[in-house]
C-alpha cells in the first residue's frame, strides 16, 4: 500500500494544505518556505500568462475551445493567417489542415442535430409508452 503524504502547511483557517510534498521536503512548492521567492516569481507569471491569454481571446474574439463556435473561431482565423502566408509546402500543409478540422467539425455538429431529432423522437414514443393509457397519450 502506498502511503499519501499532503504537504504540512497550516491553512489560515487552520485546515492543512491538500497538496502532496515534493520529494525529500514536507511542503508543497507554494508553501516550502525555502523556496518563498520562486513561488512568487511562479505566481506573478501565472498572473501574467493568464492576462495575455485574456488579451488575445478579446483581440481575436476568440471564446474558448469547449464549444463548436469557439473551435469554428480558431479555424477562421488559422485559415485566414494561412493564406496570407507566402505560398509553399507550409502553407498548403497549415490549410489542408484546416480543411480537415473543418470537416470533422460539420461532421460534428450534422450528428449533434441528427441526435438530437433521434433523442425527441424516441422521448415522444417512450412518453406513450409510458402512459397508463398509450391511446390517449398520443391524442
Ligand atoms: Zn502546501
Amino acid at each position: 500500500m502506498v502511503a499519501s503524504r499532503t504537504c504540512e502547511f497550516v491553512m489560515a483557517d487552520g485546515s492543512r494544505c491538500r497538496a502532496g510534498p515534493q520529494r525529500d521536503r514536507p511542503y508543497c512548492f507554494a508553501h516550502d518556505p525555502e523556496r518563498t521567492a520562486e513561488a512568487a516569481e511562479a505566481r506573478r507569471l501565472g498572473g501574467l500568462r493568464r492576462r495575455k491569454e485574456g488579451t488575445i481571446a478579446v483581440a481575436y474574439d476568440l471564446p474558448g475551445l469547449d464549444t463548436v463556435a469557439g473551435i469554428r473561431r480558431l479555424l477562421q482565423i488559422v485559415s485566414t493567417d494561412g493564406l496570407a502566408m507566402d505560398n509553399g509546402v507550409p502553407r498548403l500543409r497549415a490549410l489542408i489542415s484546416t480543411a480537415v478540422a473543418a470537416t470533422n467539425l460539420l461532421k460534428v455538429g450534422e450528428f449533434e442535430e441528427r441526435l438530437a431529432t433521434l433523442e425527441a423522437a424516441v422521448g415522444q414514443t417512450r412518453s406513450n409508452d409510458d402512459a397508463a393509457f398509450p391511446e390517449e397519450a398520443s391524442r
